[in-house]
């Protein structure tokens, strides 16, 4: 891979657990290997924070930023990442990444209409997750998911899948959300937007749809309901 956009850049604060002192911490996205996932570039001092970081910098894991990938990172410093509350507060990110900003914004504000915190499942995903999940797909071992490329109908190897990107899924792109709502809390028992009316005229207000048949969760920017 050669340029690598400004925006694969990641900043967000992490605490020191030794100390419990707050840095910030940072690196750059180098490129891709060939199991599809990230390989980042890592920049962070103490003495050298982010040049691009501005007064009111806050926790950023925007657009094509890799928010698990920060935490392992994180971990392995013996530093615990948090995200800013400030950015997204009524959001919990399942353990995936986060993708389109507009996206993330809409269902925060959602959360907030509803009072209700949203769990972001599966978000963001590269080739490599939607190959493996459209194989289990149409192996019969996985739920209904879109084709890993623009190519192949049925099975393939990853090595030829790789090969056509990008992914047909709009998660690859980061533009769809496998959204839920908790019961109460930020943890817990959770439920599919899709299966509260209240819930769904909220997302018509706010220009968010439900594009896919038989997916009462799977959340885009749009007006075309088949859920
Ligand atoms: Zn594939
Ligand atoms: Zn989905």
């Amino acid at each position: 891979m050669s340029d690598v956009p400004k925006h694969d850049k990641w900043i967000c604060l992490a605490r020191d657990k030794s100390n419990n002192k707050v840095v910030k911490v940072w690196r750059r996205k180098k490129g891709v290997d060939d199991q599809g996932n990230n390989i980042y570039k890592y920049k962070h001092s103490a003495d050298n924070p982010n040049p691009d970081a501005s007064p009111k910098w806050k926790c950023r894991f925007g657009n094509k930023s890799a928010a698990k990938a920060a935490m392992e990172w994180s971990e392995s410093k013996g530093r615990a990442v948090y995200m800013s509350k400030d950015l997204y507060p009524y959001t919990v990110l399942g353990g995936g990444v986060y993708g389109n900003e507009k996206l993330t914004k809409k269902m925060n504000q959602l959360g907030k209409i509803q009072k209700r915190y949203m769990r972001l499942g599966s978000y963001k995903r590269t080739q490599k997750q939607q190959h493996d999940l459209y194989l289990k797909y149409i192996r019969g071992t996985g739920n209904l998911a879109a084709h890993c490329n623009t190519r192949y109908n049925g099975e393939h190897s990853w090595d030829q899948c790789k090969q056509y990107p990008p992914c047909a899924s709009n998660h690859c792109g980061g533009n769809a959300c496998d959204l839920s709502y908790y019961q109460s809390g930020r943890s817990g028992s959770y439920t599919n937007v899709g299966n509260n009316s209240s819930f769904r005229s909220t997302m018509k207000s706010l220009g968010l749809c439900l594009p896919v048949g038989g997916e009462p969760w799977h959340t885009e920017i749009g007006n075309t309901w088949r859920s």
